[in-house]
Parts: C-alpha cells; structure tokens; sequence
C-alpha cells in the first residue's frame, strides 16, 4: 500500500476535527501518516493521530516559519517525499500550500474536492462546482497526487485496528523567503466551531432584522456555527467572518439551516453543497426554496422558538 501523507490542522495545539475526516479517507487510499508542521504535538495528540489510522507523526519543527506558505510548502514537501497522495484540507492558506507543492513536485492537484478514491490506480476526486450546480469527478493522471478536501464531507470515523503512531521528526531546508513573521497574536476564537470546519451551520439574512438573538440559539442547541447573508454582515448586524457565500466562507455542514435568507445566487454559491438545507422564510417564493429539502413557509421569530422548543422536548426525552 503507497503511503498517503494528511497535513494535520490543529487549534492551540489540538487536532482538529477535519484532519480525523482526512485521516479516514487517507486509509481508504493507502497507509495514512501524518505531517505536523511547527512544535512538536503533544503525546495526546499524537495518540489521537493514531485512533485514526497514522502510523506515523512526522514533525517538521519549523516554530512559526510555516505561517508563510512557501516554507510550509516546502516543509511538507520534505516530509512527504515517499508519499504517493498528499490530502490536506481545502483552507485558503492550504490551497495555496497544495499548489505550491505541486508545481515543485511535479504532481497532480485537485483542491475543493469532496471525496477522493483510487480507481485502476489512480486517484479520482469528487466535486461540486458552480455553485453545486455540476458534479465533477476528476482523475488525477500523474503517479504523485495532490488533494485538497472540503471539511465535513468525510464522516471521520476510527480505525478498526487504531495502532500508537510513532513520532518521526523530519529536517527541511526552509527557503528564504521576503516576508518575514514579525508577530503572532491569536484573535479570540469565535463563538463556537470555525463556521468552516462546522457539521451545521445555522445562518440568518435580512429577514432577522438584526436580531440573531434566535439563530445563535438555535445553532448553540445543535452544536454549530452561526452563518449570515452579505446584506447582514453589510448591514453591521453581524460581523463579515460569518458571510457565507461567494464572496465569503464557502461551508459544506451536513445541516445548514438559512433564516430569513431569500437564497440569491451569491449565497447558494456557498452552501449549496451541505449535505441537508432547511430554509425559513416568510414569502414561498423565495428562491431559496428551489435547493432546499425542508422549506417552512413563516416568520422565523415564530418558527425558530417552536423548533428550538421541539429539539429540547426531543433531548429531554
Ligand atoms: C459580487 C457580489 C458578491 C456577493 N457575495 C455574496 C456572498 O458571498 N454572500 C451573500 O450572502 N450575498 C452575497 N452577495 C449579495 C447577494 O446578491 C444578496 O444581495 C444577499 O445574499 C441577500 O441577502 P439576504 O438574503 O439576507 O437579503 P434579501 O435578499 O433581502 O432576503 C431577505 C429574505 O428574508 C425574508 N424575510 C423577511 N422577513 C422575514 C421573517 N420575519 N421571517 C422569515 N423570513 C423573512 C424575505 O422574504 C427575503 O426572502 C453578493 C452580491 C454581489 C453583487
């Protein structure tokens, strides 16, 4: 089996949830390792790795040299060199790492893909492009691959027989580059889960009349990120890291609720693609209702509360 290398993603120090999901279709791939760029992960970590196939943790301890692209670029070129596939997840900052390493390696690059499988050998990728209006599958011809893969369109599951990933440190020759890291300042972490990386997101447009209050509570009950149309994030009402759209964050959660959205085509251009879309809103017209499964034709603040209240029934029992 040729070895698939997974770019691991990780927030303070911990893996996050879409490297588990790369790491499971890596196995179905070839052998999955892991490559870890910057300070070396904790055991926990390593070990979390492990539950989902790693056989090993490759470390390029690059410190904060990896925040510029072409470092991490070559940084993972170095600790992928015998790997037939690389899969990373399909970030602004990645994206440009995958094609990067492409064009010094010579290999095949799909980003945005939702799926990636061998067949007769080569790897065939999934997507959905033009605003999820066309299905693409893409066969990657070189004998190297390069795959980017939207979160959430793997389900991340364990390895049937996890193994302790062992810890490989790997030496890279960084190049030198023009910009130069000169600070690093976490922003505080958004409320809740990167509206990205989030298994549902729950957004409202104009038709909130600014008032989130009901959709932050609804996402808060099912555990996902709070999204909103341009003309909210326009309006103030909402601060622009949660647009969705073309020209905001493209999100493929397995539920994405919109509310008070009427679905123009800038917007579908970024959720689409989610795996169930229930819509909220007043006019039955609203374009929106053409892609979703579950319409409810009504004033959000009358719907949202019954369906807020029917979740805590459910979880109550
Ligand atoms: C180049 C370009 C790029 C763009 N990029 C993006 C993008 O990335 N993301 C994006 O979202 N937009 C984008 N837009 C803007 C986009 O075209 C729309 O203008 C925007 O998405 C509309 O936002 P909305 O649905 O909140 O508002 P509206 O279109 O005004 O719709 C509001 C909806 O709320 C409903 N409503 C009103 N009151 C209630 C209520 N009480 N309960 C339930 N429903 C109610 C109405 O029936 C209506 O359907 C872009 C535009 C351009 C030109």
């Amino acid at each position: 089996m040729s070895t698939v290398a997974v770019l691991v993603e990780s927030r303070e120090g911990v893996v996050t949830q879409p490297t588990f999901e790369a790491l499971t279709l890596a196995r179905s791939l070839g052998t999955p390792v892991a490559v870890w760029l910057g300070s070396a992960p904790e055991p926990a970590e390593v070990a979390r790795l492990g539950i989902y196939g790693a056989t090993e943790v490759r470390v390029v301890p690059t410190g904060d040299d990896a925040r510029v692209v072409s470092r991490a670029a070559a940084a993972l070129g170095a600790a992928t060199a015998d790997a037939a596939i690389v899969v990373l997840i399909s970030t602004f900052v990645n994206k440009e790492i995958a094609t990067r390493l492409a064009l010094a390696t010579g290999a095949g690059v799909v980003v945005d893909a939702a799926g990636a499988e061998l067949v007769d050998g080569r790897v065939e990728t999934l997507q959905t492009v033009f605003a999820a209006t066309w299905n693409v599958r893409t066969r990657i011809e070189s004998d190297a691959a390069i795959v980017g893969i939207r979160p959430n369109t793997t389900q991340a599951q364990a390895a049937e027989t996890p193994g302790a990933a062992t810890l490989v440190t790997v030496e890279a020759a960084l190049p030198e580059t023009r910009e130069a890291i000169v600070a690093v300042e976490p922003v505080p972490a958004s409320d809740g889960v990167p509206l990205a990386e989030a298994p549902v997101v729950v957004s409202g447009g104009r038709g909130t009349g600014g008032d989130y209050t009901l959709v932050r509570e609804l996402a808060e009950l099912l555990g996902g990120a709070v999204g909103a149309s341009r003309d909210a994030t326009d309006e103030g009402w909402i601060s622009h890291e949660h647009m969705v759209g073309q020209t905001g964050t493209t999100v493929t959660p397995a539920l994405y609720v919109a509310c008070g959205i009427s679905g123009a085509v800038h917007h579908r251009g970024g959720m689409q693609a989610s795996g169930t879309i229930v819509a909220v809103n007043i006019d039955p017209d609203a374009p929106i209702f053409e892609i979703a499964d579950f319409g409810v034709v009504g004033d959000l603040g009358d719907v949202l509360p019954q369906a807020i209240a029917r979740i805590e029934d459910h979880r109550r029992g």
